[in-house]
Parts: C-alpha cells; sequence; structure tokens
C-alpha cells in the first residue's frame, strides 16, 4: 500500500516496526502480571526520553486528556492559576482550569512571539501567589516554542507548580523535566514520537503528588484523577482496562526514538529550516 503523506504535526507517519507491535497477541492487562511490567517499562523509556526520575503514567486518551488530567488533579475550586498565553493552546489551557473552579489569571503576550522571559519575572514580582502555571511547550499553530527551561525555574522559584503541555514538542525539541524543575510535563502518542493517537502520558513530581495527597476537595472526575494511581504498581491495580495494543505501539515508538542518536537534533534542523523559508516567504 502507498505510504500516506501526512503533513500535519499530529498524527503523523506511524512506521511499520510500530504498526507490527500492534499486532503482537491481547492478554488480559487488567490480569497479566507480565502486563503490569511492560507497562512499568514503557514509563521507564519515556522517563529517559524527557530526562527525569519523577513517576510517568501512560493514560488511556489522547493528549488532551493529559491537560485535564492534571487540571482537573491538582486544582481545586477557587485555586489561583496563572495561564501563560502566547497562543491558542496556551489560552485553552485557561479552559480546563476554569472548568475545574480556578480563578485564572493570564500573562498575555505576543503571539508571534516566545514568552519573553523577563517580562514574565517583572509581571512576578507584583502578584505570584498562584498554586501553579499552565504553559505549552510549542504552540503547534504558529510553530513558536517557549524557553520551558527558563520559565519554569523561574515560576518555581516562586513556589508555583509547573504544567507544561509538550505535547507537539517531546522528541522533537530537548525537554529536561528535572533539571527545569517541571512538575507535570505532558505528551501525546501521536505527534514527534509517531504512534498512533490514542494515548497521553505525564511525568508527575513529588510536589505535585503532594499537591494532590493534600487536596480538601476531592478530584472531580475518574479518567482525570491522576492520584488515583499513585499505587498501581505496589497493588498490581490499573483503575480501568488498558488499551494493550496502544501500548505496545507507543513502547516500540519511544524505543525507535532513544535508539536513533540525533533524533531531536534532525527535527530542529528541518524545524529552523521550515521557519526561515516561511520568514523568507
Ligand atoms: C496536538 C496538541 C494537543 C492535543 O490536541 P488535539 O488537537 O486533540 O490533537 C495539545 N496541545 C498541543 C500543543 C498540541 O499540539
Amino acid at each position: 500500500m502507498q505510504r500516506p503523506l501526512i503533513m500535519t504535526p499530529g498524527p503523523t507517519y506511524v512506521n511499520e516496526e510500530v504498526r507490527t507491535a500492534m499486532a503482537k497477541p491481547i492478554t488480559n492487562p487488567d490480569l497479566d502480571p507480565g502486563f503490569f511490567e511492560f507497562y512499568k517499562s514503557t514509563c521507564e523509556s519515556l522517563q529517559k526520553l524527557v530526562k527525569t526520575h519523577n513517576e510517568v503514567l501512560i493514560l488511556s486518551g489522547e493528549a488532551i486528556l493529559g491537560l485535564e488530567a492534571a487540571c482537573a488533579s491538582l486544582i481545586e475550586p477557587g485555586d489561583r492559576i496563572l495561564c501563560i498565553d502566547n497562543g491558542i493552546f496556551g489560552k485553552g489551557f485557561g479552559d480546563f482550569a476554569k472548568m475545574y473552579g480556578a480563578e485564572v489569571v493570564y500573562f498575555s503576550a505576543d503571539y508571534r512571539k516566545a514568552i519573553d522571559v523577563s517580562a514574565l519575572e517583572e509581571f512576578l514580582q507584583k502578584d505570584n501567589n498562584f498554586k501553579a502555571a499552565t504553559l505549552v511547550h510549542c504552540e503547534t499553530p504558529s510553530g513558536i516554542t517557549n524557553p520551558v527551561n527558563e520559565l519554569c525555574p523561574l515560576l518555581k522559584r516562586h513556589g508555583i507548580l509547573t504544567i507544561v503541555d509538550s505535547v507537539s514538542a517531546i522528541g522533537g525539541e530537548e525537554l529536561e523535566v528535572d533539571k527545569w524543575q517541571i512538575d507535570i510535563a505532558l505528551g501525546g502518542s501521536q505527534k514527534c514520537l509517531s504512534a498512533p493517537p490514542g494515548l497521553t502520558f505525564l511525568s508527575i513530581s513529588k510536589d505535585a503528588w503532594e499537591k494532590m495527597a493534600s487536596r480538601v476537595a476531592a478530584i472531580a472526575g475518574f479518567y482525570t484523577n491522576l492520584y488515583m494511581w499513585r499505587n498501581w504498581y505496589k497493588d498490581k491495580w490499573f483503575p480501568y482496562t488498558q488499551p494493550i495494543s496502544d501500548i505496545y505501539a507507543l513502547n516500540k515508538a519511544v524505543e525507535i526514538v532513544l535508539r536513533k542518536e540525533e533524533f531531536t537534533e534532525k527535527h530542529r534542523k528541518i524545524a529552523t529550516a521550515v521557519r526561515e523559508c516561511i520568514l523568507i516567504l
């Protein structure tokens, strides 16, 4: 069959090795001890990819589920949340925060430029009473990449948890969760990683787990409740049946990315070339 030409940030082309992985026999993921190990090893590959020791979870749903789960699990009604907005995804993040009762304050900036770190620093001098901030790593519609490497440590210095949507960046841009002190970094299967759509994954810091543990209001959701997963491995228990074939695919896709040296560098070069061509046009 002819290879389909998909020229979008995602879903992207899924290569045969990944599609073949999906054809592996199905066991019962709720009962098969081997699957718990497989799920865990896939999370460990993702930890390597985003350079973290924080726990990683894979959830059954497209990347929007990751955004919503982070908001649902961390935000309690009345919490002040800082929404860093220089694009469509950035602004939209604020809507999820509001859905869970947050009082959202926007730090809005030019949709044609990356966030200016010193401008945010100045803003935080005046107001920094926020439980968490939402940020987008790469604003997919405009192609702008925000300096999360500087923004997240700055927010952390002010005691603000950071939730980073890196859906279109993971694999295509460097992401160093531990070094950049990101509390929740989230991605999806269908963008630079080139796995089929259907999964999201999140790295969750100790501070984020603690915030969930000390909530007063219960988390209003089931699929979006990250806290329910806190003992999944010890108890060998998933909150719901895992999409085993999708996880086979993601595991293989991440293995391929980790195997290919300079994968991110190649993406970066192509991205720079595309951006420069557009500027010339
Ligand atoms: C793709 C993407 C998502 C997921 O959204 P869909 O439109 O449902 O694919 C979330 N955030 C960013 C920045 C994305 O590029």
